[in-house]
């Protein structure tokens, strides 16, 4: 990745770790679980409001943590509100790939410049504890769709 490149990805992510989107507890949500990565010290708790056949209709969330965590909270509130909970679930799963494999190739049979903007964050995948503050997010949405109410990365790794 070029130098100017990578500035400019920590600059989104600083931008959201400052400012989260999404920062708030709505009224009444439909789902919600609470997330820990005791590795790094981030809490957070994702809220959703889901229609009766499956669509995101609102996602927030409020905790505290590292930039990288709330930068990828952020993200992730955005972009998969009006998305379905199946969508979503997509998505976390090209996103974990994307912080993990090398490999990976991202979004790249994906237009949508949303989830193109996610790329930003599989520069963790140099940094390996990074990556769960990274999908600490995605791992506490999914908790919350399935109805879970609390996760920690370490049970799961
Ligand atoms: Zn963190």
């Amino acid at each position: 990745m070029l130098d100017e490149l990578r500035e400019l990805y920590q600059e989104v992510i600083l931008d959201h770790g400052k400012k989260p989107r999404n920062f708030r507890r709505p009224d009444s949500p439909t789902n919600e679980a609470a997330g820990r990565n005791p590795l790094c010290g981030d809490q957070l708790v994702i809220y959703l409001n889901l229609t009766e056949d499956g669509t995101i209709e609102d996602a927030a969330f409020v905790g505290k943590g590292c930039a990288i965590s709330m930068a990828s909270a952020s993200m992730m509130t955005e972009i998969v509100k009006g998305r379905t909970v199946a969508e979503a679930k997509k998505l976390f799963e090209n996103f974990h790939n994307m912080c993990t494999d090398d490999d990976a190739e991202g979004f790249a049979d994906d237009d949508d410049e949303d989830i193109e903007r996610l790329q930003v964050l599989s520069g963790v995948r140099q940094f390996p504890v990074r990556v769960k503050c990274a999908t600490l997010p995605w791992h506490t949405l999914a908790a919350a769709i399935d109805g879970v109410e609390e996760i920690s990365t370490e049970a799961d790794s």
